[in-house]
């Protein structure tokens, strides 16, 4: 049976290596994204994934999108919630509106995405929804209270969620990853990944995407059916819940 996966900010970075590891796997797999249309283009080329353009902090945007891959995929199967960004700063310097997006994106993002699927899921009585939550989210991080509260949110929203799910089949997992050599991590400034992040890692280098990707494939299958209400924490040894 060919399931069909959607994975919100697929094109790039962790998401884009989620999807090829879910294409890799047989799945039928959709992309989207928020607005980087050339890197999307991009990805499309070399993987052949359809792409799609919406934003998640709109639900009505989500709704909508998410019957454009249905109408050309079938129904969604598996929902992976990547879409993720950062808008960090010391709490006396973060501003409402950067409060706003991380939390809107972060987290709203996963009731916009997840909400629109979920009945499919009842009524069909499978599902697995895979939300990318943060090393940052189990433990917090100085400089980012706007994301350490959306990511920990995204946990919550798991745990939650993952009750009502099981007796339908349907399982919620999370996975927490540490830091991870994408456009996120890399827009850091290079002195204080050297000097402060890699020193903190006792396996001595950053993750790769691939590495998150095979977490979000195994939750993804079949084969993980027992497992809900779970967080993976892939982060190199920096953090042990
Ligand atoms: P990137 O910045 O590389 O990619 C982010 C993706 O999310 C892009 O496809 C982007 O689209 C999309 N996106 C952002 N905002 C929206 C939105 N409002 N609507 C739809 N799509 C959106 O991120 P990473 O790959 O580094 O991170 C992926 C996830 O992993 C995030 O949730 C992040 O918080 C989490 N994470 C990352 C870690 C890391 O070290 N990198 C560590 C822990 C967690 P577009 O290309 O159009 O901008």
């Amino acid at each position: 049976m060919t399931r069909v996966a959607l994975v919100s900010g697929g094109t790039r970075g962790i998401g884009a290596a989620i999807c090829i590891a879910l294409q890799d796997a047989g799945y039928r797999v959709a992309a989207s994204y928020a607005g980087n249309t050339e890197r999307a283009a991009a990805f499309h080329e070399q993987t052949g994934i359809p792409v799609f353009r919406w934003d998640v902090r709109d639900y009505a945007a989500c709704v909508s999108g998410i019957a454009e891959v249905e109408a050309l995929l079938g129904p969604v199967e598996v929902l992976v919630n990547n879409a993720g960004i950062t808008r960090d700063a010391m709490f006396h310097k973060t501003t409402p509106d950067m409060w706003n997006a991380v939390i809107a994106t972060n987290l709203t993002g996963l009731f916009n995405m997840t909400h629109p699927v979920w009945p499919g899921m009842r009524a069909r009585n499978f599902g697995r929804v895979v939300n990318i939550s943060s090393l940052n989210g189990q433990r917090g991080q100085a400089g980012q209270v706007n994301y350490s509260s959306a990511k920990a949110g995204d946990l919550g929203f798991t745990k939650a969620l993952a009750q009502e799910g099981a007796g339908r089949n349907i399982t919620v997992n999370a996975v927490c990853p540490g830091y991870v050599g994408t456009d996120m991590v890399m827009a850091m400034p290079s002195d204080i990944l050297r000097e402060k992040i890699l020193p903190q890692i006792p396996v001595g280098r950053l993750g790769t995407p691939q590495e998150i990707a095979r977490c979000v494939a195994f939750l993804a299958s079949d084969d993980s059916g027992f497992i809900t209400g779970s967080t993976f924490s892939a982060n190199g040894g920096q953090f042990f819940v």
